[in-house]
């Protein structure tokens, strides 16, 4: 309740598109394995969106954001920066957690 409310994160908080044609990678399993990764992470907002035609605009206010760029591809967003760009989706979600401990967002389990 408070966290929809924003007034509190007690936990990682995870946006991702419904998924249509656009989609460019298995959203669920991705989305499955960045949620394993991160949900440690109280307070963050981490974004996975299938696709870059309109997955920036829709993760909104998103700290961090996996996003599809092309088939096999992936952008990183810091926020609405681009920050790391034709990442292979294989290794996308380390590359994520290298991003997000980068900017000293990581904690240790
Ligand atoms: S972000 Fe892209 S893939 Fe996801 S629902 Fe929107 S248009 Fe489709």
């Amino acid at each position: 309740m408070l966290q929809a409310a924003r007034a509190r994160f007690s936990k990682t908080e995870f946006i991702s598109c419904p998924s249509c044609g656009r989609t460019l990678f298995d959203l669920q399993k991705t989305t499955a394995r960045v949620k394993k990764a991160t949900s440690h992470l109280k307070g963050l907002k981490i974004a996975v969106m299938g696709c870059i035609v309109n997955g920036p605009g829709e993760m909104a206010d998103a700290d961090y954001g996996y996003v599809g760029a092309a088939r096999g591809r992936i952008t990183l967003y810091k926020k609405k920066e681009v920050v790391r760009t034709n990442i292979y989706s294989d290794d996308a979600v380390d590359e994520l957690i290298r991003l997000i401990k980068e900017n000293g967002d990581w904690k240790n389990l």
